[in-house]
């Protein structure tokens, strides 16, 4: 606890008003109100640290699955894990080998998923380790055949861990979705409506997820709070 004239948190929204403000009518209300909300999706990303280099594996490359609509669908509406999926594929030492040992690479796979509102799947279970293994498959059949026996250093971060490490809603990797009733100034406010010197800043507010958004979003919070601050 500590007295402050202004507070501005970076925080997930809802574990803001749900857990930060417990005792607060404005807190309850609105974690009434985002429970209504409709939140991103989660992610699954299994991280690698493997021997070799792979100068002709670009720094960012999607492997597109078989279907688009169908997985959008099962992963916004549906809340299933699909048996396929589209995986982006990061490999930041093709850019700067210095982020590994000498003759050695690292590469992380991103699979979108269905957040846990949809999909409570059991992720620290078997869920996440099946599912590794069959990221695993696709990256042997499509681009790197012995990457099992390449591996040196691994570790998966899942729906569950979003919600652990980071009070992620529901695991949510977005923060709020960003569709057009959810946009603009429909999206969180950057100063709450009832409590006058409490700001929020990040994923969840104007102009919304992603670096350019939350840093857009840092520059307007700032600004409104220099303007609160200078009256
Ligand atoms: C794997 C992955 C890949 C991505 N790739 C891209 C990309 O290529 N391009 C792009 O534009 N965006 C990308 N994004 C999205 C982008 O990273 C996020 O939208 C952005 O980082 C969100 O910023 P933020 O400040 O809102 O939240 P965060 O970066 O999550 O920061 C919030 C911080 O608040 C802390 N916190 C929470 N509760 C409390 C509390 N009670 N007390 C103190 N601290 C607390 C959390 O621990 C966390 O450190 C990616 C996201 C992921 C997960």
């Amino acid at each position: 606890r500590m007295d402050c004239d202004m507070a501005a948190s970076n925080g997930d929204l809802m574990h803001t008003y749900k857990d930060l403000l417990t005792s607060n009518k404005r807190g309850e209300r609105a974690t009434k109100s985002l429970r209504r909300k409709s939140w991103s999706p989660s992610l699954f990303v299994l991280h690698l640290g493997i021997k070799g280099t792979w100068p002709g594996i670009p720094h960012h490359m999607i492997l597109f699955g078989p279907r688009y609509k169908g997985l959008l669908d099962d992963i916004y509406k549906n809340g299933v894990l699909p048996q396929d999926f589209s995986l982006y594929l990061h490999h930041p030492t093709v850019t700067d080998p210095s982020l590994a040992p000498e003759g050695c690479s690292t590469f992380y796979v991103l699979a979108p998923v269905a957040h846990m509102g949809k999909a409570p799947l059991d992720w620290d279970g078997d869920v996440g380790e099946a599912l590794k293994e069959r990221i695993l498959d696709e990256l042997e059949r499509r681009l790197i055949p012995d990457i099992r026996s390449r591996i040196m250093t691994q570790f998966h971060y899942t729906p569950a861990d979003f919600g652990r490490d980071l009070s992620a809603h529901l695991g949510s990797a977005f923060s709020l979705e960003p569709v057009l009733w959810q946009s603009a100034y429909m999206r969180a406010h950057n100063r709450d409506d009832a409590i006058h010197n409490l700001y929020f800043v990040g994923a969840g507010t104007h102009p919304g997820a992603g670096i350019p958004g939350v840093v857009g979003s840092a520059k307007a919070t700032a600004a409104l709070m220099l303007e609160d601050a200078n009256r």
